[in-house]
């Protein structure tokens, strides 16, 4: 979609009734709540009758309205309706996996951030090339197996959620586990500890750390818990489990809270700083809530392993604000600071700004 579309679009618009849209899952609850909290209505598409007796037993997390649909599918032939109540979508990780990236990319709704940043995000190689284009560090990627010289991480392209996911140490055990149907990458597996920080773009306003164009905040961190990988242990040494055939699993079950040492704070604002900025140049800039997957090393440096382009599901426990949002404002969520994006925009009439 063009931006001239987008501004075609928000002209049929009545902008004082905008409503708040997202398909009920992954983190909808809060951001349904954050627009309630700034006094938007909101819309839940919920897929499957069997999702709405769940919302309904949260008053404050569900949307006003629900519009039931048999499939993810079903929403493109929907956004007429959907325009004509002055939806506007904000995405999130389910939303754009199961209606899927093209479909996405098609989708003739006003929509919450820049859609262009998905090419750049869901190609590992085009992901490595703005990230350390922006002068992050990645993992260090080995090209051809029979260089595993230390522990790996084997990603398969497209998989989400880290399934299916491998660690070797050697050629032999790689090619004892690869599923060569699928494409893969393999990264050094870093040493360390996991924060992935959750921070939001402002292009708009000037409320965070500052920037050449708009401003940074860093809303919270989380640390993924992830089955079986992090619970492994009790059952014996990865190594004693291995050779009974029982590998280790990266699936994400849940999030947890955490806050950094603070003297790691610069760097953190520098990395989000660079990777906005670097955006600009490759495909107009990201714009609202974006999260860097990050390991931190004994020497206290960040490895960046990847990023994601919209509200993660690791902003989950902080609905009621985190350490670091109340420094912002009180009871701030990033589901909350994308309802005011929207809000302050619309008051200002720059809406196609922040939309795609
Ligand atoms: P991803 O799908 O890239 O977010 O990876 C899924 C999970 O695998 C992460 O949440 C980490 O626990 C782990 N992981 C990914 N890349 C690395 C790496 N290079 N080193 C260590 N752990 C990693």
């Amino acid at each position: 979609m063009s931006k001239k579309n987008i501004t075609d679009m928000l002209t049929s618009y009545d902008k004082k009734d905008l409503r708040i849209c997202t398909v009920c899952s992954h983190s909808s609850l809060q951001i349904f709540n954050g627009a309630r909290k700034e006094g938007f209505k909101t819309l839940g598409i919920v897929v499957g009758k069997k999702r709405k007796k769940m919302y309904d037993a949260f008053p404050l997390g569900k949307p006003d309205e629900f519009l039931i649909v048999d499939d993810y599918k079903d929403i493109l032939d929907l956004t007429d309706e959907l325009r004509e109540k002055n939806v506007i979508v904000v995405p999130h990780g389910s939303f754009v996996e199961y209606l899927g990236a093209d479909k996405f990319m098609d989708l003739d709704l006003p929509t919450f951030g820049n859609r262009d940043v998905l090419m750049w995000e869901s190609d590992r190689k085009m992901e490595r090339k703005w990230l350390e284009g922006a002068g992050l560090t990645m993992p260090k990627e080995i090209k051809d197996p029979h260089y595993i010289e230390q522990p790996v991480i084997v990603k398969y392209h497209g998989a989400k959620g880290g399934r299916g996911f491998f660690i070797a140490k050697t050629y032999e055990e790689f090619k004892k586990r690869v599923d060569k149907k699928k494409k893969y990458s393999i990264q050094e597996f870093v040493m360390g500890t996991r924060y992935y920080l959750h921070y939001f773009y402002s292009p708009i306003q000037n409320t965070g750390y500052k920037m050449k164009k708009g401003s940074l905040q860093m809303l919270s961190m989380d640390r993924r818990d992830e089955t079986t990988i992090d619970e492994v242990q009790r059952l014996g040494s990865i190594a004693e489990l291995e050779e009974l055939g029982i590998h280790p699993t990266f699936v994400v079950t849940g999030n947890m809270p955490i806050v950094m040492r603070e003297s790691l704070l610069p760097k953190v604002f520098e990395m989000g700083e660079a990777v906005v900025n670097k955006s600009m140049g490759l495909f107009g800039g990201m714009i609202g809530s974006f999260c860097l997957e990050t390991v931190v090393t004994e020497n206290l440096e960040f490895k960046v392993f990847e990023i994601s382009a919209r509200i993660v599901a690791g902003t989950n426990p902080y609905i009621a604000g985190s350490p670091y949002s109340e420094l912002i404002q009180p009871d701030l969520s990033t589901g909350r600071r994308i309802a005011q994006e929207i809000k302050y925009a619309n008051k200002k009439n720059m809406l196609d700004k922040i939309l795609s």
